[in-house]
């Protein structure tokens, strides 16, 4: 390490980190391609720590720490309780204000810099990349997946909806023991890329949807093709319904939501669906089966972790659908010991980190 990759972290930045359980914070300043560049590596317990790189702007730097710690972490608990031989991680470029001007050379050095770190990182698509990076990043290093060779996608968001797809039919088995979502009445917030291709998933096997989103167009697609009935987004919350499937923001369940909902059923990919993490326990009290958000929309990073591993797609969907099983073992867990799921899944997650 030369001079330029030591900096100080702000002392409440230091603190989260603790906090969450880290770790190391790696650091790389490129003056000649602009790269400025963060890894957080949240745990290795398990394995070497794999998560995507995102190459975007942030208002300042600790910003920019914040998110690799936040996004870090939660990589460490979708690959643990997934069973995945890895900790999690995150790589935060920060986007330059000047176009980059050669982004071979950028890229490359942040090839170099995975490098460097010896195979304790691999790094995946995330916002603000693509395949084409990750295959530019693959020149300097073997620690990379989402390649073009690899079968490297921009878009995780039908492995997403895959695993969401299993876990609620997990979850009406378990709680309306049927096997089939034959007539099945769903409520899902949000027609973005992961409720669209949730919404296709479920039509396709019988489902009955209703869905609400603010952005009218990407709402309008599902009603052209899957038939959904329309729901204003305040109301989604009371709506009669088997399942509630939040995919559209987090901190979607609180008090005021909780009590509202008539659903049987919580299943969706938004990320940190409690507003608090005692709200899990809420859920519970008033019978309400739910299935945790980092268990259940892992099937990106379940993807990117068998296709690194085996080159296989058709692994890959296997492992994706097999949250059908895992989350049915907590669904039961939580009923024998009468305890909420969140609870169940978390403490699973934190022994597998030898937390
Ligand atoms: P997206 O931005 O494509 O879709 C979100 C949709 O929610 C948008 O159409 C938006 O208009 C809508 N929305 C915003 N406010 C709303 C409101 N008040 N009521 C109803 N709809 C509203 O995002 P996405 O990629 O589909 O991801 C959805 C959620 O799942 C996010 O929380 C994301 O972090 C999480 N997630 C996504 C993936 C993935 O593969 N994309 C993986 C894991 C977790």
């Amino acid at each position: 390490m030369d001079d330029r990759t030591h900096f100080t972290v702000t002392d409440s930045l230091m603190r989260y980190a603790e906090f969450l359980g880290y770790g190391e914070l790696h650091t790389k300043i490129d003056d000649k391609t602009g790269l400025k560049a963060f890894i957080a590596i949240h745990n290795l317990h398990r394995g070497p720590a794999i998560g995507g790189c995102r190459l975007m702007s942030y208002s300042s730097v600790d910003k920019a720490i914040e998110d690799a710690l936040r996004l870090g972490h939660m990589m460490s608990y979708k690959a643990a309780i997934n069973n995945l031989p890895h900790g999690g991680a995150k790589a935060v470029l920060i986007k330059p204000k000047e176009e980059i001007h050669d982004r071979n050379a950028y890229f490359e050095a942040f090839g170099d810099f995975i490098n460097d770190l010896g195979g304790r990182y691999i790094t995946a698509v995330d916002s603000g990349t693509s395949p084409h990076e990750m295959d530019i990043i693959s020149r300097r290093t073997p620690y990379v997946t989402c390649t073009s060779q690899l079968g490297g996608n921009s878009d995780p968001s039908p492995l997403t909806a895959l695993g969401v797809g299993r876990a609620i039919q997990a979850a009406v088995k378990f709680k309306m023991n049927q096997d089939s979502l034959e007539g099945v009445h769903i409520a899902i917030q949000g027609a973005g890329h992961v409720g669209y291709y949730l919404a296709k998933q479920l039509h396709e096997l019988g489902a009955r949807l209703s869905m609400a989103d603010v952005n009218v167009k990407a709402l309008q697609r599902c009603i052209d093709e899957f038939n959904v009935t329309v729901v204003p987004p305040d109301d989604i919350y009371h709506l009669e319904c088997d399942v509630f499937s939040p995919c559209a923001f987090g901190a979607v369940l609180n008090l005021k939501t909780i009590n509202q909902l008539q659903a049987k059923i919580v299943a969706g990919s938004a990320n940190n669906q409690l507003a608090h993490h005692h709200y899990g326990a809420l859920l519970h009290e008033r019978g309400i089966l739910y299935g945790p958000d980092f268990l259940i929309n892992a099937g990106g990073l379940i993807h990117v972790a068998v296709t690194y591993a085996h080159g296989d797609l058709q692994k890959s969907t296997e492992q994706i659908s097999n949250i059908y099983h895992t989350v049915y073992d907590i669904y039961e867990r939580a009923k024998s010991e009468n305890r909420a799921t969140n609870e169940i899944a978390e403490q699973i997650a934190r022994k597998r980190l030898g937390e």
